[in-house]
């Protein structure tokens, strides 16, 4: 197959350097547009990210010279990319919403990070995993915005990542869930580069996240919703309650869980064999960034460990552990994922292998 050329919005950036660093030896994509804000546009990527780079292998040789194009510029992103992965940053989210349409009205396919377009009546919320079905609401989208070939795809919040796999798991095998009492402890890589201040996070726990619970709490409902009369329904058999900390993690979302079922309750052996069973469509097509195992069950006391666990299968895993009976509801577990992978560069790339598998990125 002839790759795919790439282009990725925030490429500077945390989740950005992400993408880089992951798409290196792609199978289908190849990474040809790194674009930015105007500070770094003009200049080479290794120019761009000098002194700033955080991943752990080196800079892809080949995206080292490209030069980096400002992200307003779409036009020219338009004549060398197939579609673009999106990653940048702007505290003005209508405006991302704004420029991220202009992508998709220009012909690409945009599969996106930014929180501006999960809301977006006819913008899915994909974990492939999931909700696939869900991309049947993009020839709603196009023809909404009267787009021939572009449309946009978000990814969820990264904080969610860890349990509402095994939740759709649980849920899929005949025991849904009804209530989810919800910790995050998150990793700081989560707040982008430079993030969180280091005189905050040394020695410390930060008990607030701006925004965090509110996505927490109302985006699982999205993604375990359906499409009626061509918008999405929210699932209101669920209600969820979320407190998220920031922790001094550089990766690694940890998050301890408590659930109580909806009428049927599974016993804990019942439970494990679901997560430990279960597999699903990204599997199923043999995507190139799906983990063999989605969830992932330690048996040991001391396990999920950010540092020991948020890499397992390529950082695309979910691991949990400690399942043990709840006083106040049935059950309680801790469950990790890797944020900057699963939960956004990684999460991204798989869902762009299933718009292609599915036909909608050509
Ligand atoms: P980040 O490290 O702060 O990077 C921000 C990126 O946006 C940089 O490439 C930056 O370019 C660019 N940018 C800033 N201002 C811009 C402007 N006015 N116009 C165009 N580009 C601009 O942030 P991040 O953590 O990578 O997050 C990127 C997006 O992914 C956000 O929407 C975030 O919510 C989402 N996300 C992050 C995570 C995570 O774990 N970090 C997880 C899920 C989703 P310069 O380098 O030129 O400033």
């Amino acid at each position: 197959m002839k790759k795919l050329k790439v282009g990725i919005l925030g490429a500077t950036g945390m989740v950005g350097q992400n993408y880089v660093r992951l798409l290196e030896n792609h199978p289908w994509f190849d990474v040809v547009y790194v674009a930015a804000s105007a500070n770094s546009a003009g200049v080479t990527y290794g120019e761009a990210v000098k002194g700033r780079w955080q991943m752990p292998t080196p800079i892809p040789a080949k995206v080292n010279n490209i030069k980096v194009e400002n992200v307003d510029d779409i036009e020219k992103a338009s004549k060398k990319c197939d579609f673009v992965f999106s990653a940048f940053e702007i505290s003005d989210k209508n405006l991302v919403k704004e420029i991220e349409e202009k992508y998709a009205a220009l012909g690409m396919p945009v599969v996106s990070n930014a929180s501006a377009n999960r809301w977006t009546d006819d913008v899915p919320m994909l974990i492939p995993e999931i909700n696939s079905d869900h991309l049947n609401i993009i020839s709603t989208q196009k023809m909404n915005h009267g787009w021939n070939k572009g449309f946009i795809v978000v990814k969820p919040n990264c904080s969610l990542q860890s349990y509402i796999t095994p939740i759709y798991a649980l849920n899929k095998a005949g025991f849904p869930v009804k209530k989810i009492m919800i910790t995050t402890l998150q990793a700081v890589s989560g707040a982008g580069y430079p993030g969180v201040p280091s005189l905050d996070m040394i020695d410390n726990v930060v008990p607030f996240i701006g925004g965090e619970e509110e996505k927490t709490e109302e985006e699982p409902l999205k993604i375990l919703g359906e499409i009626k009369n061509d918008k999405f329904v929210k699932n209101n058999d669920i209600s969820i309650s979320a407190t998220c900390t920031r922790v001094p993690v550089i990766d690694g979302h940890l998050a301890t869980v408590n659930i109580l079922f909806k009428d049927k309750k599974p016993t804990k052996e019942q439970i494990i064999s679901i997560w430990r069973e279960f597999k699903s469509i990204p599997q199923d097509l043999k995507l190139p960034f799906a983990p063999i195992n989605p969830i992932i069950y330690k048996e040991e006391d001391n396990r999920p460990q950010p540092r020991k666990d948020r890499d397992n299968d390529k950082g695309m895993a979910v691991t949990i552990g400690r399942l043990r009976d709840c006083k106040i509801f049935d059950f309680k577990f801790v469950a990790l994922s890797h944020n900057t992978v699963r939960g956004a560069a990684g999460g991204g790339i798989l869902n762009a292998e299933l718009l292609v598998k599915k036909g909608y990125i050509k």
